[in-house]
C-alpha cells in the first residue's frame, strides 16, 4: 500500500505517514457505508442530534490539541488553530443541527379532498465529502454533519497535508456513539477518489477544493448519474467607498487578506478604492501590514505562520515579481520580516499599487499573502471591475449607506455579497459560488437539499 507522507510547513519534516486505502478497505468502507445507512436512516433526528451534538464535545474537549496538530499540519499559528474549533466549527455544527428538523420536515402541498399528498425528504444514501487543508475543519463539517444530520451515511477523503483531521472526526462520532458505518474515512490517491466516485454505492460528492480539482471530481461523476457540490476558489474583492468608515475598512481588510497567510478561499485578494481616500487607506493598510509577525507558528506572538508549502509560497512570490516586472509597486520591504526566505514556505506580506487586470496578481486566485490595491473613480468602475473575473465566491463594499450597497449587491456576480464585513461563513445563508467558484451550496436550510432526494407520496384514500 503506498504511504502518504504530510511534510510539516514549518520544519520541512515528516509529521505524519498514513498508508493509502487498498482495494479491500475501499470496498469494506462502501459496503459498511450502505449497510449502516439502511439502519441510520431509520433513526428519529432527536437520536442523530445528540449523536452530532455529542461529537461536537469530542472537538471542543480536543480543541487544544487539535489546534497543535492543525498548526503542525498546515502551518497557521498556535493562537489562532484551536479557534477553528470554538468558534466556526462549533458554531456551523450546531446551526446545521439546529435547523435539521425544519430543513427535513415533509413538505405539505395544497389539501386535495380524498387525498393525502406530501413530499418527503429521503436522505440520499451514501455522501463523499473530499475536503481541502487550508481550513480542514471549517470546511468539512459544512458537508459531515448536516449529511449525517440528514440520514446518510459519510466516506471522507481528506487531504494528504491534513489527514489527522479525518481521524479526529472518527474519535468524535465513536465518542458520541454513532453507530459503526455511518462515518468513515478513507486516505486515498487522487486515482482512487475517481475510482470510488464510479462506484454505484456512492450517491452524491461534496468537493470543496481547487479550481483544478473540482474539473477532476467533475469528470468523474459525469461518468454517473449523480450530481456533485463543487465549493472551489476565489478572487475575492472589495470595495471601499468614499463614505466608508476608514479605520474599521482597513483593519478587517488587512485581516481578510493576510489572516491564515492569504490562504483562505474568500480572503481579500484585490480592493478598489475610491480615489478620494485612496491615499489614506493605503497609508493606513500599509501600516496595519507592517505590524504583522511572520515566523514559528509555535511562538504564541507569530500572527502569519509559513505557507502550506515552498511551492505555494514561490507561485505567490512569481504573481508579485510579474506584476513589479509590468509596472506594480511593491509597498512591503521584505526584509522587515526577518524570517522571510525564498525557497522556503516563509513569505512576508505584500500589498501591491499602480495595479490593473492585465496583470494575473489581479485575475489569477493567489491564495497567498497579497493583495492588490486599484484606486476606482466611482461605483460603476468598482463593479465593472469586481465582476471582471472568472470568479465569484463573495464581494464586499464599505460604506455607511445601506441602499448604496444594495444597489451595488444586486450588480455583483457573487455567492456572498457583504457590507462591512469580510471572510466569514454566516451558517444561516447558504454558502454557494458563481463561474469557477463552484456549484450547489453548504450551510442554511437550504444547504439539506442538496443532500436529501424528494419521494412525493400521493395516496387515495378510501372513504368510508
Ligand atoms: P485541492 O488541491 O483541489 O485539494 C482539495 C481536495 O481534493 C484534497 O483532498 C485533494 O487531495 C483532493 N484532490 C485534489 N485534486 C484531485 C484530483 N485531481 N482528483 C481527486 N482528488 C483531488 O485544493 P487545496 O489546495 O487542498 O485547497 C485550496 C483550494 O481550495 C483553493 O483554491 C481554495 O480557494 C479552495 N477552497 C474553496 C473553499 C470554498 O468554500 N469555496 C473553501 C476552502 C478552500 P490531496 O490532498 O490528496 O491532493
Amino acid at each position: 500500500m503506498p504511504i502518504q507522507k504530510t511534510i510539516s510547513p514549518i520544519d520541512g519534516s515528516v509529521y505524519v505517514e498514513r498508508s493509502q486505502a487498498d482495494a479491500a478497505a475501499i470496498e469494506s468502507a462502501l459496503f459498511h457505508a450502505v449497510t449502516a445507512q439502511k439502519m441510520w436512516r431509520n433513526t428519529s433526528l432527536a437520536e442523530r442530534e445528540a449523536i452530532c451534538t455529542k461529537a461536537v464535545e469530542y472537538f471542543l474537549l480536543h480543541a487544544d490539541e487539535i489546534g497543535t496538530e492543525l498548526t503542525w499540519q498546515m502551518g497557521r499559528p498556535i493562537r489562532y488553530t484551536a479557534n477553528e474549533i470554538r468558534r466556526g466549527f462549533q458554531e456551523r455544527a450546531k446551526y446545521m443541527i439546529s435547523v435539521a428538523g425544519k430543513a427535513l420536515a415533509d413538505v405539505e402541498v395544497e389539501a386535495l379532498s380524498g387525498f393525502k399528498r406530501f413530499i418527503r425528504r429521503d436522505p440520499l444514501g451514501v455522501v463523499f465529502v473530499v475536503a481541502p487543508w487550508n481550513y480542514p475543519y471549517l470546511t468539512s463539517v459544512n458537508s459531515v454533519i448536516p449529511a449525517i444530520m440528514a440520514g446518510n451515511a459519510v466516506i471522507l477523503k481528506h487531504a494528504q497535508q491534513t489527514p489527522l483531521c479525518a481521524e479526529r472526526y472518527a474519535a468524535a462520532f465513536e465518542y458520541a456513539g454513532l453507530p459503526a458505518g455511518v462515518f468513515q474515512y478513507l486516505h486515498l490517491s487522487h486515482e482512487q477518489v475517481a475510482e470510488v466516485i464510479g462506484d454505484s454505492r456512492i450517491d452524491y460528492v461534496a468537493f470543496t477544493g481547487s479550481v483544478e480539482g473540482g474539473h477532476a471530481i467533475q469528470e468523474a461523476i459525469n461518468k454517473r448519474f449523480i450530481v456533485g457540490g463543487l465549493e472551489l476558489g476565489g478572487k475575492d474583492p472589495a470595495y471601499v467607498r468614499a463614505d466608508a468608515d476608514l479605520a474599521d475598512a482597513v483593519e478587517n481588510l488587512v485581516d481578510g487578506a493576510f489572516f491564515n497567510s492569504g490562504q483562505s478561499c474568500c480572503g481579500i485578494e484585490r480592493i478598489y478604492v475610491h480615489e478620494d481616500i485612496y491615499d489614506k487607506f493605503v497609508k493606513g493598510f500599509i501600516a496595519l501590514t507592517k505590524t504583522y509577525v511572520l515566523g514559528d507558528p509555535f511562538n504564541p506572538e507569530t500572527t502569519l505562520g509559513p505557507m502550506v508549502r515552498t511551492s505555494a509560497a514561490t507561485f505567490t512570490q512569481k504573481q508579485i515579481d510579474q506584476a513589479v516586472a509590468q509596472g506594480a509597486k511593491a509597498m512591503i520591504d521584505p526584509d522587515l520580516f526577518p524570517a522571510n526566505k525564498p525557497g522556503t514556505p516563509y513569505l512576508a506580506p505584500q500589498v501591491l499599487i499602480d495595479v490593473n487586470h492585465s496583470m494575473g496578481v489581479m485575475t489569477e486566485e493567489s491564495f497567498g499573502p497579497v493583495v492588490g490595491i486599484m484606486s476606482v473613480k466611482n461605483d460603476e468602475e468598482a463593479i465593472r471591475l469586481m465582476n471582471d473575473s472568472q470568479y465569484g465566491l463573495t464581494a464586499s463594499v464599505w460604506t455607511k449607506d445601506l441602499d448604496a450597497a444594495m444597489q451595488i449587491g444586486e450588480k455583483i456576480e457573487t455567492g456572498t455579497f457583504f457590507m462591512n464585513r469580510c471572510d466569514y461563513l454566516d451558517p444561516a445563508l447558504a454558502w454557494t459560488g458563481v463561474k469557477n467558484s463552484g456549484r450547489g451550496c453548504t450551510l442554511s436550510v437550504i444547504a439539506y437539499e442538496s443532500l436529501t432526494r424528494p419521494k412525493s407520496f400521493h395516496m387515495k384514500v378510501p372513504v368510508r
